[in-house]
């Protein structure tokens, strides 16, 4: 199936292609406007962008919003992930702003919903993933984008033990992420 991903984010675009395969991910046209990522949950947003983007296409959408929560920092950044450390705050800024907020092996979540927009069944869905971890004490690895390089994660992981999400091929990430598991959900639903 051939569905349209409402994003901006090259590298969700790329993780994306490689954990829904076969189906085709298709890149949105530059002439559709997303909304503001105006909403106070993952899902309100995911659903925002898919609905506007499956309205102005009339083809099937999907949309995704993620980020990570710090149990220490009482579930922040949340949905305000991307813009942790401002609003036009890099990734490496966010980063700083975490590791210097939050404790060294403080428990952190990556949350990741998925929203499909499908205009001709006028049908919506929502697919969510989690994935758990730690703080690690300092950023390690050159894989991976955001908060990678501090998220050391729960589930097993072939050897090297140890290593960050940013250390991980983009292979072992699909297998754990938030954005693998949102996607498997979403697959199963495609296939079913
Ligand atoms: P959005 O989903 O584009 O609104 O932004 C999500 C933000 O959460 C990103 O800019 C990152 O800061 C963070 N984030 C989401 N998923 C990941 C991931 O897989 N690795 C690292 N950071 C992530």
């Amino acid at each position: 199936m051939k569905l349209v991903l409402a994003t901006r984010n090259a590298h969700k675009a790329e993780e994306f292609e490689q954990l829904l395969a076969p189906h085709e991910v298709a890149p949105l046209p530059d002439a559709v406007v997303l909304p503001p990522e105006t909403g106070t949950t993952f899902a309100e947003n995911a659903l925002g962008k898919a609905r506007a983007a499956a309205q102005a296409l009339n083809v099937v959408v999907i949309a995704d919003d993620s980020g990570i929560e710090s149990e220490a920092l009482g579930g922040r950044p949340g949905v305000y992930s991307a813009r942790f450390a401002g609003e036009d705050a890099t990734d490496q800024e966010n980063l700083d702003k975490l590791l210097a907020e939050a404790p060294t092996g403080s428990p952190i979540a990556y949350v990741c919903v998925i929203a499909l927009a499908d205009p001709i069944n006028n049908t919506e869905h929502l697919f969510e993933g989690r994935c758990t971890g730690t703080l690690a004490p300092e950023p390690r690895g050159d894989g991976g984008f955001g908060y990678d390089p501090a998220f050391l994660p729960d589930d097993p992981i072939p050897a090297p033990a140890g290593r960050t999400m940013a250390e991980l091929t983009p292979e072992e990430k699909g297998a754990i992420s938030h954005r693998g598991r949102a996607a498997a959900l979403l697959a199963e639903h495609l296939s079913g």
